[in-house]
């Protein structure tokens, strides 16, 4: 097949979370799989320190409002049958953020992904290799399956290609004044609820769960739970609407990337049957985050944007109980500053058992995950969450809320004692993580059983195989 994906982010070129990964991982599977694929993103400022595209001859001339936006198009090909074109748009691209600084977003998102949308679909329809569906990813390209829409009814494209959305947290939108239709250059007659508009405003990522032929989301799971009004961040109506379109799809892993062998992340290789280096990469971080080298003591973990989604005031609150206990815990995220401040100070109260890092760093990821005995992942909703699966593959055993694509990729001993992996809980609680920690620190004492889980987890296969089968059925225009 030819496949077309947008994204506004792409490991390893641009990441704020778990889009990036994905797209990047799904890309290259179609290509290894024989598809032709591309790629459309941002060429954002620093990308060029590291990655060398070459400029196309292909000056775009778009309408964007009553303004013209020309942008040139970078490109990269990775490995055989994948080709990343990156937008170079300074204007809106050469920033310090991807979205926005350290306080805020960038005031004119709207403009900028809707200029970036304008684009991909310029791509869609002029690529001579002619993509026969085209992947968008979240808000920031949701406006594509209708601008494609669009130039079929309006501007004489013939069989546009078959657009396909993936919802990867429905919780971010692309809520903006609906003056900011404009800029969209679509007949007004979209701008209503039934369409662009939600509460009075230009709704994107619901543009696209309108207009697209197909939805995705990234766990099965989770693809339930949005059609809830309790995880449908007032769009559970529209998604009962589009169940027949639909489809759950839990992420895979990119194993290139988190692999315990031959990874230049990791000092001590080890493998399910010889977990030698995983005792010495959970001393290397006790050293690294300057606590007790110590293996006897448990030591938890986690790593993630610090948003409310995240569960974070669950770790706060669980860790001040369970703190009086022998254990440590470390952090590395970035985000809310209440919960960095909270973080921060917990650190100061229990310096020697508790160190955070508040900053964005992915080779300190792969240490964390190496190193640690138990990761948290107690999150309120939790599309699929990748850091769990990693977490799986590296030997720790992850500790989740039974949500979305948690509940999809852990097992409990409850659920089936051979193949249990990680420790589930229910409740959105303090009080419930602490006993889902208290069940860890019995795991612990417990040498068999710890590495019955390990090895469980290690041997977990979420290769990107499966996950690329499913979305090729998509795109051939079949569900689940
Ligand atoms: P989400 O997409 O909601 O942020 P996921 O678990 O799906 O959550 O993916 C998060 C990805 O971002 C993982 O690859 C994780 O390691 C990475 N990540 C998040 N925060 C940080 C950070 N502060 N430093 C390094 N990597 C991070």
């Amino acid at each position: 097949m030819r496949v077309l994906l947008a994204s506004s982010e792409l490991h390893p070129y641009s990441k704020t979370g778990g889009l990036a990964d994905m797209v990047g991982a799904l890309a290259k599977s179609l290509a290894s799989a024989g598809h032709r694929t591309g790629v459309v993103t941002p060429l954002y400022r620093g990308i060029w320190k590291h990655h060398f595209p070459k400029r196309l001859d292909w000056r775009m001339d778009l309408a964007l409002g009553d303004r013209r936006f020309e942008p040139e198009v970078w490109t990269l090909e990775p490995q055989p049958n994948l080709t990343v074109y990156f937008i170079h748009a300074p204007e809106y691209f050469d920033r310090d953020g991807i979205y926005g600084d350290a306080t805020a977003s960038y005031p004119d998102n709207d403009e900028r992904f809707i200029a970036f949308s304008k684009a991909a679909v310029h791509l869609a329809r002029y690529l001579p290799w002619q993509p026969e569906a085209v992947h968008v990813h979240d808000w920031q390209t949701g406006l594509v399956p209708l601008l494609m829409r669009d130039q079929a009814a309006r501007d004489g494209w013939v069989a546009p290609p078959r657009s396909v959305l993936t919802i990867h947290n429905l919780a971010y939108q692309g809520v903006f004044h609906r003056k900011s239709y404009a800029l969209a250059n679509l007949p007004a007659a979209y701008l209503n609820p039934g369409g662009v508009e939600s509460h009075g405003a230009m709704n994107l990522l619901k543009t696209g769960i309108v207009f697209a032929d197909a939805i995705t989301t990234v766990s099965p799971r989770y693809a339930v739970e949005i059609g809830t009004p309790e995880y449908g961040e007032q769009l559970d109506g529209l998604i009962r609407e589009r169940r027949a379109e639909l489809t759950g799809i839990l992420n895979g892993v990119d194993y290139e990337e988190w692999r315990t062998v031959g990874n230049s992340h990791l000092a001590f290789p080890f493998a399910a049957d010889d977990l030698h280096g995983k005792a010495n990469s959970k001393l290397a971080l006790q050293a690294e985050m300057g606590l007790l080298p110590d293996l006897s003591i448990p030591l938890f973990g986690t790593v993630g944007r610090l948003a409310s989604q995240k569960g974070v005031d669950l770790i706060l609150g669980a860790l001040e109980e369970m703190l009086s206990c022998p254990m440590q815990f470390v952090a590395l995220g970035t985000g809310q500053p209440e919960y960095q401040t909270a973080l921060l100070s917990l650190a100061r109260r229990h310096p020697d058992k508790v160190n955070v890092r508040i900053g964005f760093d992915g080779a300190m990821s792969h240490r964390i995950e190496a190193g640690l005995d138990f990761f948290l992942m107690p999150s309120r909703f939790e599309p699929c969450g990748l850091n769990q699966m990693y977490s799986l593959r590296y030997g720790t055993v992850p500790i989740v809320r039974r949500t979305g694509g948690l509940d999809n990729s852990v097992v409990d001993y409850r659920e089936d004692p051979d193949i249990a992996n990680g420790i589930k809980f229910d409740e959105y609680s303090g009080r419930a993580l602490a006993k889902a920690m208290r069940k860890a620190l019995v795991l612990f004492g417990q040498p068999a059983w710890l590495d019955h889980y390990r090895r469980n987890g290690m041997n977990v296969d979420f290769s990107w195989d499966r996950t690329r089968l499913a979305y090729e059925r998509v795109y051939q225009g079949g569900g689940r």
